[in-house]
């Protein structure tokens, strides 16, 4: 059977992360959590005070901190970072506030693109970003861009902060997702924006399941055509 090439982009906690594990379990594809990677770039350069003037030092830890994933005690995927898992460590407040400077500097995303272009040479594989299906996978076979208001995207987040016991305020919440999406989108190099050919799908009141059966009957038609 054929393996193809999905393309999930979208901003800030529009689903695609959820939706993208589910379908590479039930395809049998290797999922690739390309935030993760710009969040742990993110990570080392504030565990080493580096600021975007110091591009080259950050280029250095992650050479010498190798972005790794794993799988945990429960089938989750971990992230580890030159062998230490900060999948935790990578969703914290400081992190996120901080990851659309970081994922601006267009030498990590230089390195951070040849490494997911690697992995995805390896065979089928589902892929969630804001640039896979412009810049990382321009001959992904499917590529999708979910959205979602900005409303339903913070409550979401809010409900999972909840069951982690994350204390959280909604309305700064709302804020922050606004304003990564705001920066994440008027950056100069690779902004969130949907590819020409991308089926964009608007996810507001519509459930993961709706979700992953709209894009795996997409993805079926594709494979099935060989
Ligand atoms: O997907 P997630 O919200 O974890 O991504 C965190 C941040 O990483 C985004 O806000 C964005 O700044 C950056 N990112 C990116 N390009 C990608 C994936 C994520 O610039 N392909």
């Amino acid at each position: 059977m054929k393996a193809i090439q999905i393309a999930i982009d979208g901003p800030a906690s529009s689903g695609k992360s959820t939706v993208a594990k589910i379908i590479a379990h039930n395809l049998g594809y290797t999922y690739l959590d390309t935030g993760a990677m710009y969040r742990s770039a993110t990570y080392l350069a504030l565990k080493h005070q580096l600021d975007g003037s110091r591009v080259n030092d950050i280029l250095d830890l992650l050479a010498t901190h190798p972005i790794t994933f794993n799988k945990g005690t429960e089938g989750q995927q971990t992230v580890l970072v030159g062998g230490v898992d900060v999948t935790d460590a990578i969703r914290q407040p400081d992190v996120t506030n901080n990851v659309s400077w970081v994922s601006a500097l267009p030498e990590v995303r230089e390195e951070l693109v040849a490494q997911q272009q690697r992995i995805a040479s390896q065979g089928g594989i589902i892929m969630d970003g804001r640039d896979i299906g412009t810049v990382v996978l321009p001959d992904a076979e499917l590529k999708i861009f979910l959205i979602a208001s900005v409303e339903e995207r913070a409550e979401r987040r809010f409900k999972e902060n909840q069951k982690k016991g994350i204390l959280t305020d909604f309305e700064t919440l709302k804020e922050e997702i606004s304003a990564r999406d705001y920066k994440d989108s008027h950056r100069a190099v690779s902004p969130l924006k949907a590819a020409e050919d991308a089926i964009v799908f608007d996810t507001t009141g519509v459930s993961i399941d709706g979700v992953v059966e709209f894009i795996q009957e997409k993805a079926k038609k594709i494979i099935d055509k060989g």
